[in-house]
């Protein structure tokens, strides 16, 4: 196998966009990534010509669709190395993983005095969640501060978790940061006291991918949209005996054994947690991403995205105050930036009008604003159908706002 970026541009339509008459050059990956064509049509064959509801009907298109559902259910298990099918669990996103586990795990063992740590770095979607179970529960939220290269202070957790903790979230890579933080130490520090782990792996899965076998992480959450699957499809991966121990979330149909008005009984896992009719066409169209992904070489990628940060960051370090955050090693292809004297908006609107596309703002992590005294930055992330020449696009556009700007 090898990677030749300009053949897996051709598979990605969106690419071949403009934007006010200039090629569309997309940094903004870490946003939501673009879908390669095989998934597109994937999603729209099965739209046209065999979509039925799964797990209930007897008749050949229902029996055909739940068996590709399960399929993609297998094809996710073995992509993040978890040990049974049952363990995985198809959600809308990785917010609605999040919350699942902090509604129905909270729900039974989260009690008055407990803890909850979360890092600084997370996005919202792993901070709110927990949040709001400490405020239902009268249970404290921690949390482990960074330091200036945005590396956890991992020397502070010896402090920050004690006895009462019940659960520690943290990401497996900063969609502003990049940070990578080590996650072995943190899992190792939390199964010590009984604590559960629940790892956001919105952008590590994309960028590396993850064994949960190896990690011996509780729950790992991710969105499928950012993995070059279509939206309003996610994953909770949970560890058998943890999902076991949980109380039912969402309540409806497929979740179900046998109802009555007097009594209900729930179907076993996954189905326990996927009440209602799930996106099961996304689910495949996942699958289909996941086997996209896969038939590339994935030290192919890596490699690449890890050349194009690289010169990204020397690139946009020779501008003029221009700061970036994040800078740890091995850190994800992220790159958040400000610019002395010019405001993160502005920038981001006139290299929209050159055609390129970056995220501007908190980008869903205001803690990390407030822990780098912005109000906000603007990020490049990549994808691995970035080239060098759209880093240049970038650096063109950026120095360009600069002259307006300034
Ligand atoms: C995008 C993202 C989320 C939220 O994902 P949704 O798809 O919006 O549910 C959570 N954490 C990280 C690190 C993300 O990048």
């Amino acid at each position: 196998m090898c990677f030749d970026v300009e053949k897996i541009r051709h598979d990605f339509p969106m690419l071949s966009q403009s934007v006010y008459g200039r090629p569309l050059v997309y940094l903004d990956s870490g946003a939501t990534a673009q879908k390669p064509q095989c998934v597109i049509d994937t999603v729209n064959r099965l739209h046209s010509t065999m979509n039925a509801n799964i797990h209930r009907g007897v008749h050949y298109f229902s029996d055909r669709m739940t068996a590709l559902y399960e399929e993609a259910r297998e094809k996710v298990r073995r992509f993040i190395g978890a040990a049974s099918r049952e363990e995985i669990i198809f959600t809308s996103g990785a917010t609605a993983s999040l919350n699942l586990v902090a509604y129905a795990w909270c729900e039974k063992f989260l009690h008055e005095g407990d803890n909850i740590l979360v890092s600084e770095i997370e996005h919202h979607s792993n901070i709110v969640p927990w949040q709001q179970a400490a405020l239902r529960k009268g249970a404290e939220l921690r949390v482990l501060p960074v330091d200036d290269e945005g590396a956890l202070r991992l020397d502070l957790l010896g402090e920050l978790i004690d006895a009462r903790t019940r659960v520690v979230a943290v990401t497996q890579a900063s969609n502003t940061l990049g940070t990578r933080p080590d996650l072995p130490t943190i899992v190792e520090a939390a199964h010590a006291v009984g604590a559960i782990t629940v790892v956001d792996g919105c952008q590590g899965v994309v960028h590396g991918g993850v064994d949960v076998a190896a990690l011996g992480c509780d729950f790992y959450a991710f969105s499928g949209h950012k993995l070059y699957a279509p939206t309003g499809i996610g994953v909770l991966y949970g560890r058998r005996e943890v999902l076991e121990s949980m109380p039912p979330f969402l309540s409806g149909g497929d979740m179900v054994d046998k109802v009555s008005f007097e009594r209900t009984t729930f179907a076993p896992l996954p189905l326990r947690f996927e009440a209602g009719t799930s996106n099961f066409i996304g689910a495949v169209g996942l699958g289909e991403a996941i086997s996209y992904v896969e038939s590339l070489d994935a030290e192919a990628v890596m490699s690449h995205e890890q050349t194009l940060l690289e010169y990204a960051t020397e690139r946009l370090l020779s501008i003029d105050g221009l700061r970036i955050y994040g800078t740890t090693a091995n850190k994800a292809p992220i790159i958040s930036f400000t610019i002395d004297g010019c405001d993160h908006y502005d920038i981001g609107m006139i290299l929209d009008k050159t055609g390129v596309a970056i995220r501007t703002g908190h980008h869903c992590a205001e803690p990390v604003m407030h822990r780098f005294g912005v109000n906000g930055m603007c990020r490049a992330s990549f994808g691995l159908y970035n080239t060098t020449a759209d880093v240049d696009a970038l650096v063109a556009g950026v120095q360009r706002a600069v002259r307006m700007l300034k």
